[in-house]
């Protein structure tokens, strides 16, 4: 069986949406990645960090999961990562109103011995200089690394950012993120501009409008499901990313025709996780529901068309 090792974010978050707003709830980016890839039953393992103030209960559920919490610190005298985030009406754009950084900002990953021999690492967002961290402690190149960032890291560590994309196989990154990252408008010259940085495959999300896999000259479109409802768009990204490296560790196959696959299991994963506020609908989720759905997939986008 693979081993995934998940680097990110273990949090709380705030959030607001036009049909509600939660207090602190359980959030981050290396949560939503692993609850997603747990679907694959991969054996997967996070590198994060969190304070006293963070409920043992949390991780115990992320055990029941089967996922490996040995990797997360706790700093007893510390507090734990917060975001707070406000919704638009189209749900499709949001406010960050707090990023309080809190045990993150002196963080120092170790990664548990049983997992410095990964086959698939996951960088999920989190400091660019913890991701480098983790990387300068697996001795052996794993098959396939993938990293997510954000704005935010665009903004206050571009340097470091750019080291470590320097050294990823496929960045997932949203639409924004990679105008910003490029200055580029067109997706397909952030794309050309992106791949010039580091990484082979780039995946740019595009919430709603569902997300692109391009590789140097190869372009896959993966549609999102469209929903009747869509509750809270928290943590889709990071679900997509889980969805899509969580299948790539599962299949142990990382061509680009296998990817395809993963971009949608990504975005099928994505679709469960919005429905519901915060990981909620993650943690219930079923194999039966998740096959149904994939099924949906395929109806929504496959056509006969006759040529000439
Ligand atoms: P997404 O909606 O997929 O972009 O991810 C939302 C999750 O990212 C939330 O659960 C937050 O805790 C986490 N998050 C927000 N800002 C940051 C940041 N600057 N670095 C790492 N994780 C973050």
């Amino acid at each position: 069986m693979s081993k995934l090792l998940i680097v990110g974010t273990v949090a709380f978050d705030a959030i607001e949406t036009p049909f509600g707003q939660t207090d602190k709830i359980l959030g981050g980016a290396a949560t939503y990645i692993s609850l997603s890839a747990a679907q694959f039953g991969v054996s997967s393992g996070i590198v994060s960090v969190v304070g006293g103030d963070f409920p043992k209960e949390y991780l115990a559920k992320l055990n029941t999961k089967n996922i490996n919490t040995d990797g997360v610190e706790i700093i007893e005298d510390g507090k734990t990562f917060f975001w707070s985030g406000k919704y638009h009406n189209d749900l499709n754009t949001r406010d960050t109103l707090i990023t309080d950084l809190n045990v993150l900002a002196d963080f120092n990953p170790v990664v548990p011995k049983e997992y410095a021999n990964t086959d698939f690492l996951m960088l999920g967002n989190l400091h660019p200089a913890v991701q480098m961290g983790v990387i300068n402690q697996i001795p052996n190149r794993p098959k396939l690394v993938v990293l997510d960032t954000m704005n935010f890291w665009m903004d206050n560590a571009l340097d470091e950012l750019m080291e470590v994309i320097a050294k990823i196989d496929v960045i997932t990154i949203n639409d924004e993120e990679a105008r910003q990252l490029s200055g580029e408008y067109s997706l397909v010259r952030a794309a050309q501009k992106i791949h010039k940085m580091g990484p082979k495959y780039v995946v740019i999300k595009k919430g709603e409008h569902g997300a692109l896999l391009f590789n140097n000259g190869d372009v896959f479109f993966a549609p999102a499901l469209p929903l009747e409802e869509v509750f809270d768009p928290t943590g889709a990204g990071d679900t997509f990313a889980g969805g899509f490296i969580g299948y790539l560790a599962k299949t142990q196959d990382i061509s680009f025709e296998n990817m395809k696959r993963a971009v949608i299991s990504g975005s099928n994963l994505a679709s469960f996780c919005v429905e519901k506020f915060g990981t909620e609908r993650m943690e219930d989720l079923t194999t039966k529901e998740i096959e149904e759905r994939l099924l949906q997939f395929k109806q929504l986008t496959q056509f006969e068309i006759e040529l000439g």
